[in-house]
């Protein structure tokens, strides 16, 4: 069964082409970039190599979508005879508000669903449906899978998911904490739990996604019970230009001393801050690594603040779950910086976690257990694949959807 994979944004489409069937083997992947504005492009890659690089105007996801199928079946860096080999498509949906709980079928009613989800993720779920539309434009016999970020997390409790701001707000506008990077905190939960020997339906885990967008979560016997993401993907952890959480009375302050409309706030918050702001280098972690190890006073400060903020967090899940089984670290910074996973681990001493330094050091960009032989936490690194996690989920759903 070959299954394509999409994660469309407001200007971008990114795609992975699966042969699930024959041991989940990877066909294609790629981009396409720039859409509706100058510059677009596609890259495609075959067997992790670049193919080729396409720069043309692509006005809307439509024509993007029909340029992936040109590559995907084109003489040169082709993969299919004919796009009738597709047998269907997952989407990535960022938002399933409290309607999606798993997984689904796309038909008409869920598309509608996916619209009234938008209000709470103006820019993501309004390209996510693009990307659907332009499939059933372009493949119309072909079944559509969503798969949403936020699905995994609905099994918080009430007490966790609510903010303390009145109530009336979460019945009129459902404010509330929904959390994202689900695909991936479940993903790399199960992989490690495989990995350490634990049952990730009977363990607490906590699993650290640490990419430019960074949350954890707090895994009770299988189910999400608290994320540090919360209404909005911009608060939490300190991240690499997103603040993290944040005294809401910092923003009314600023608003009366700087003017900042709301735009600007919305800027400040989410682009202006958290390795960025403090470091005014970078938001990427390697730049700040270098610049704190060439003695950089303001690098170093966003490296410990990061640090502190995540090991900070760590410490209150912990509590949100009455102990520890085991701790996944994931994304850009996780699976790679054994310096943060050091930092992070060095002053969670007091559980009888001891990660072993070498172990540490090693596991760079691949998954492996970190922790020593004698820490009473596991510590494993898992390289996350939400790909590969949509296209599993797209067979499953279809297989069982078919049979019954
Ligand atoms: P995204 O959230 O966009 O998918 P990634 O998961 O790719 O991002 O993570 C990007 C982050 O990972 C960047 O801050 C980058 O600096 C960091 N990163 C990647 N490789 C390394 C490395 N070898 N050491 C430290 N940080 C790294």
């Amino acid at each position: 069964m070959i299954i394509l994979v999409l994660n469309s944004g407001s200007s971008s489409i990114k795609y992975q082409l699966f042969n699930i069937e024959e041991q989940e083997q990877l066909l294609a992947k790629g981009i396409v970039e720039r859409i509706g504005i100058e510059g677009g492009a596609l890259k495609h890659c075959v067997n992790g190599v670049s193919q080729l690089i396409v720069e043309k105007s692509i006005p809307d996801h439509t024509v993007g979508l029909k340029l992936i199928f040109d590559h995907l079946t084109s003489a040169e860096g082709g993969v299919l005879k004919e796009l009738s080999e597709i047998d269907a498509v997952g989407h990535r949906v960022v938002h399933g508000g409290e309607l999606f709980k798993e997984s689904i079928v796309i038909n008409d009613n869920v598309k509608q669903q996916v619209v009234e989800c938008a209000e709470l993720a103006p820019l993501h779920n309004p390209a996510n449906l693009k990307g659907i539309l332009s499939v059933e434009v372009l493949l119309p016999d072909v079944q559509q899978v969503a798969v949403f970020d936020t699905s995994f997390h609905q099994t918080m409790p009430k007490h966790a998911f609510l903010y303390g701001i009145p109530y009336q707000f979460y019945e009129k506008y459902k404010i509330r904490r929904y959390g994202f990077h689900g695909i991936s905190h479940k993903y790399v939960a199960q992989i490690g739990a495989k990995l350490c020997n634990k049952e990730f339906t009977k363990s607490k885990i906590i699993t650290c996604h640490l990419g430019n967008g960074a949350s954890i979560t707090a895994i009770e016997n299988g189910e999400s019970i608290d994320t540090s993401m919360g209404f909005t993907p911009v608060t939490g952890l300190m991240m690499g230009t997103r603040c993290g959480s944040l005294d809401p009375g910092i923003l009314l302050f600023l608003e009366e001393k700087e003017q900042l409309s709301i735009r600007g706030i919305s800027s400040l918050i989410n682009k202006q801050s958290g390795l960025q702001g403090i470091s005014g280098i970078s938001s990427d972690m390697r730049d700040i690594e270098q610049a704190a190890g060439e003695g950089i006073y303001r690098a170093q400060l966003a490296l410990d603040m990061y640090v502190y903020r995540l090991r900070k967090k760590i410490a209150s899940f912990i509590g949100a779950l009455d102990g520890i089984d085991m701790l996944v670290f994931t994304g850009g910074i996780g699976e790679n910086s054994y310096r943060v996973r050091e930092e992070v681990c060095k002053k969670l001493s007091f559980l009888g976690l001891q990660v072993d330094s070498h172990r540490n050091m090693e596991t760079c960009g691949q998954t492996g257990i970190i922790s020593s032989h004698e820490s009473s936490v596991s510590v494993a690194v898992v390289n996350t694949n939400e790909e590969l996690v949509i296209a599993r989920e797209t067979y499953g759903i279809l297989n069982n959807t078919n049979k019954g």
